[in-house]
């Protein structure tokens, strides 16, 4: 380590906030480690009131500059930013996967390709489809869509990288400026995005970072006065306590949250495909907001399907995720193994029956087992709660009504996954269950043009595409009365 710098797998991140253009090295600090190995990482700042006020005042200064360049001004900066990001895959992937201990080959060929695109992406949508005429027998309705100014933005620690550019896409396309809090178990690369954004010539104040733990730097941030956005990724407790925030300055919050996913299993599905896609479920360990965690199967093909899924998983190689065989990292942080540990107890000692797994892994203390409990009674803890682990429930359906009754018998609506070979069945399912996104025959197909987001408890509101855009942007309507103009514009 030297000054306010780390190496991390052999790359020097910055661990200061990033405000007004400048690191800033503020008065505290906090420890973060690998998941990987449980190694200390670094000491990062650990930011207060005083940060938050600079940055949100650094950000309200620079947005009428950078409002005023309009979408088509922005651009080209944005995509001078995504590029940067390319060019820096190998430095992002790598401190991403020593810090939260998600799969390096995945960061590499998906989340930093797909962290450009969230920038690239945005930047050109916003010149294409935002304003737009409606005419009325009386008036023409000019509907504009006007940058509304600060967005805070708030990212969980299980894809900072991915999640982070997914907001500062659109915010900064739209034509607000951002201060950004990253989780604090997983920091780093929101560091490395600072930097790059500089490199890619974003004015000083357009893009802020301001470190810290949630309580302090995202409860002073999601509580100060001068936001015109909040946008939160993270759990349901913690979108509970800043939605009261968000209600008591009447700032437009958004929420993407957890879930507790269907997968339904019908049996004309391609089975193998299917049973490919039960395994995949415990990627990163579980740690996956989208994952189908309730494996839903019709009956007459239990004792089959259960076989295949039972050997696709046995090609889940729990161990480091530098590695490229291995497809089952670590969990992010001991007491987030603790909390696992807790709900497999649980459910053992409730009386599930366990399928396999439901203890830690020989690779390490944080690695813990892929595992499947049948058994499970619907409204049991291990049926209702989100893990955030590789621990999955295994139950069984007679009938549709039955599938999408266990579905959608849950707090949640986030997403789900539906196997099935006939189309008309497929859709009458998919058009019941309660989600924001519902996959028939894939999983995590995310085309940034779609609407994403949770029903019930997995969120308030819809990001992606124009979605993105109606909630980052303040839209107005000037009406004009139809032929009241002497002298017309230019
Ligand atoms: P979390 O709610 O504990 O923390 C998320 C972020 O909020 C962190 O940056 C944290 O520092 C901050 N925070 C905590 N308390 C705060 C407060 N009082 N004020 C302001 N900020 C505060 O969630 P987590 O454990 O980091 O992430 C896991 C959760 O995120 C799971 O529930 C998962 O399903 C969900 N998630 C959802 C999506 C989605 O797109 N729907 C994606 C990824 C993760």
């Amino acid at each position: 380590m030297s000054g306010n710098h780390a190496q991390i797998a052999g790359v020097s991140v910055s661990l200061d906030h990033w405000i007004d253009g400048k690191r800033v090295a503020g008065a505290d600090r906090f420890a973060t480690a690998s998941p990987i190995d449980g190694s200390h990482l670094a000491d990062v700042a650990a930011g207060g009131q005083a940060d938050v006020d600079m940055a949100v005042d650094a950000a309200n200064r620079a947005f009428p500059a950078w409002a005023a360049l309009g979408a088509k001004g922005r651009q080209p900066i944005l995509h001078g930013f995504a590029k940067e990001i390319l060019a820096r895959a190998d430095d992002l992937a790598a401190v991403e996967t020593a810090d939260n201990g998600s799969l390096l080959q995945g960061n590499l060929h998906r989340m930093v390709p797909r962290a450009a695109q969230n920038i690239s992406f945005f930047a050109d949508w916003a010149l294409t489809l935002l304003d737009h005429k409606i005419e009325h027998e009386e008036v023409t309705n000019n509907v504009r869509y006007d940058p509304a100014g600060v967005a805070a933005l708030i990212t969980p620690w299980n894809a900072p990288l991915m999640l982070t550019t997914w907001k500062v896409g659109p915010a900064l396309a739209a034509g607000n400026t951002v201060v950004i809090k990253p989780p604090e178990w997983a920091p780093l690369t929101c560091s490395l995005l600072a930097e790059i954004a500089e490199k890619a010539g974003l004015p000083p104040g357009v893009l802020n970072v301001v470190q810290g733990i949630g309580e302090i730097a995202g409860e002073a941030l999601v509580n100060h006065p001068d936001l015109a956005r909040i946008s939160f990724t993270g759990s349901v407790p913690t979108a509970k306590i800043i939605g009261q925030a968000a209600a008591r300055s009447v700032t437009p919050m958004s929420a993407e949250l957890g879930g507790k996913s269907p997968f339904i299993v019908c049996a004309d599905a391609n089975l193998d495909a299917a049973a490919q896609t039960v395994a995949g479920q415990y990627i990163n360990a579980g740690q996956v907001c989208l994952a189908g965690t309730r494996i839903l199967v019709e009956a007459k093909i239990e004792q089959e399907f259960l076989a295949k899924v039972r050997a696709a998983v046995a090609q889940m190689n729990v161990g480091d995720p530098r590695a490229a065989t291995t497809r089952v990292g670590p969990l992010i942080h001991p007491e987030h193994f603790a909390r696992v540990s807790g709900f497999v107890d649980r459910a053992k000692a409730s009386g599930a029956e366990l399928l396999w797994g439901g203890s830690q892994s020989d690779a390490g203390a944080l690695y813990f087992q892929p595992t499947m409990f049948a058994g499970v009674a619907p409204d049991a803890e291990i049926s209702q709660q989100e893990v955030f682990g590789p621990v999955l429930t295994w139950q069984t359906f007679t009938d549709d009504e039955e599938a999408i009754a266990v579905a959608n018998g849950t707090q949640f609506g986030l997403a789900g996954t539906l196997f099935c070979g006939n189309e008309a069945r497929a859709m009458r399912i998919a058009s019941q269950v309660v989600a924001g996104t519902l996959w028939v025959n894939c999983f995590f197909v995310r085309d940034l043009a779609a609407p994403f987001g949770g029903s019930r408890v997995s969120g308030i509101g819809r990001e992606g595409g124009t979605w993105s855009f109606d909630f980052y942007s303040d839209i107005k309507n000037i009406a004009v009365r139809k032929g009241s103009f002497t002298v017309g514009g230019a």
